[in-house]
Order: C-alpha cells, then sequence, then structure tokens
C-alpha cells in the first residue's frame, strides 16, 4: 500500500491512495493499529510522511560515489545522525544557511521502521520496516569537510535539510528496494541516474548493523546514502543556490521536489 500525510483542520493525518485512484482516510496509527475508512480525502498541504524519531544518513554507500569522491568503499557502514528538526515537507524550500556556503544535494532511498528493532538479523531485518520513501540528504560540504571536526552531523542538520516524501510505499507493495533506479534532476537536468543494486550494503544489512545492540525506535528514518553525480564530485563543483528545483525519483515510490531559497535570517 502506498500512503501519505497531509495536513488536516484536526492536524496531520495519514491517508492511503487506492490502486482505483482514490484517496482515503487512515483512521489509527501507521505505527500501531489502523484501519482505511471509506472517507475519501482530497489533501490540499502535504507533509513528509513520518515525523522522524531518529534520523541515520549512511555514508558512502554506492560503489560508484565512493570511487567519484576518491574513497574506498567502506568495510563496515559509516553513519551519522541528522537531527529531526532538519526534516522538510515536500514542495517546501530547502533554505540555504548564512553560515554554510558549500550546499549540496543526495538523493536517496529512505526505509522508515515501523517498530521497535533491536539485535535483528539479516533475515527477519524487513519485519521491522514499515516502508520506504524519498529523501534528500541536503549536505554542506564545507562544514563536512573542512569545518566539522571530522563528524558530519553538523554539515547535514541545517533546517531544512532533510525533504522528505510524499509517498510512503510499505512492504507488501515494495518488496525488492535494493534493485531501484534512482534519478535526481536539479532545474530538469539530471545530476544522478543510478539504482540502489550499486548499494554497498543492502537493506537487510543495514537495519541489523544499525540494530546491533542498539534500538532502532519506529519512526526511525534511515538515509541509505546516495549514488554518483553530487555536485562536490563535479568539475568545478556544483553548488545549490537561490532558485534551483531538486526532484529526486526512486522507481515504484514516487519523485519528491523541493525549491532552494536563501534563508531568511
Ligand atoms: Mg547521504
Amino acid at each position: 500500500m502506498r500512503y501519505i500525510r497531509h495536513l488536516t483542520p484536526d492536524g496531520p493525518a495519514w491517508a492511503t491512495l487506492t490502486p482505483d485512484g482514490d484517496t482515503r482516510a487512515i483512521a489509527g496509527d501507521l505505527f500501531g493499529d489502523f484501519t482505511v475508512t471509506d472517507r475519501h480525502v482530497t489533501p490540499t498541504q502535504v507533509l513528509a510522511p513520518i515525523a522522524p524519531t531518529h534520523i541515520i544518513g549512511i555514508g558512502l554507500n554506492y560503489r560508484k560515489h565512493a570511487a567519484e569522491g576518491g574513497k574506498a568503499v567502506p568495510e563496515r557502514p559509516m553513519w551519522f545522525m541528522k537531527t529531526t528538526t532538519s526534516v522538510q515537507h515536500p514542495g517546501e524550500p530547502i533554505e540555504l544557511p548564512a553560515s554554510a556556503h558549500e550546499v549540496d544535494y543526495e538523493g536517496e532511498l529512505a526505509i522508515v521502521i515501523g517498530r521497535d528493532a533491536k539485535n535483528v538479523s539479516p533475515a527477519d531485518a524487513i519485519d521491522y520496516v514499515l516502508g520506504y520513501t524519498v529523501a534528500i540528504d541536503v549536505s554542506a560540504r564545507d562544514w563536512q569537510f573542512k569545518l566539522g571536526g571530522g563528524q558530519f552531523n553538523h554539515a547535514k542538520s541545517f533546517d531544512t535539510f532533510c525533504p522528505l516524501g510524499p509517498f510512503l510505499v510499505d512492504t507488501t507493495e515494495m518488496t525488492d528496494p535494493d534493485n531501484l533506479r534512482l534519478s535526481t534532476q536539479v532545474n530538469g537536468e539530471v545530476r544522478q541516474d543510478s539504482s540502489t543494486a550499486d548499494m554497498v550494503f543492502d537493506v537487510r544489512t543495514l537495519v541489523s548493523f544499525l540494530s546491533t545492540d542498539r534500538t532502532l525506535p519506529a519512526g526511525t528514518v534511515i538515509l541509505t546514502g546516495t549514488p554518483e553525480g553530487v555536485g562536490y564530485a563535479r568539475t568545478p563543483p556544483l553548488w545549490l543556490k537561490p532558485g534551483d528545483t531538486i526532484q529526486v525519483n526512486v522507481e515504484g515510490i514516487g519523485t519528491l521536489s523541493n525549491p532552494v531559497v536563501a534563508a531568511q535570517s
């Protein structure tokens, strides 16, 4: 099944997109008990499909992306946190911070954990996944590579640096997340066009590794890394600027689109 979250007069609510093209209200909690009602809804403001409890990003998880940055493929998943305050809704602007000057896009497949996961084997990992969505792991390269003291969190966690959505596709509909075409366009120009088949660590391995001796609470979002074609690896580097529009499409999930603006102080 396929879900969206949207703003209603009573607050955020989920809805499901039915195969016959209808949009029907969900009663209950996607992370608990819920039912699909008969009530038709017309969303006016689509939100990120969940409000994450944690956001984990995976670095260097595509072979060709590691190669374009001159980096070796990691032996184990390399990860960092993005703050939950960095989430942005579909269609809403990515704000370029005054304190960052080399801001880049990373189109990604995102895993949504559906129930608390700890010490989960790769074989059982999908049982803990609610579904998948599309993410842009916006990254300030000056802070990531030069100013951050060796950690990525500052570079990855500015406000609006984690657009998510608009669709959440569950594991009954998305059965093979490790073989999906993923493409990113900036102003209609293709910048990334790859496949999740190039991932070093697949979905099952990531969930298992991250849950080892550590709880991944329901609502955790795992950004699975980005393929080749990012702005910093180009000559000269291409940084985001006000007026740009980023579109990321993941096969079988949909397209996430966000404009870029200068942050208002
Ligand atoms: Mg990333």
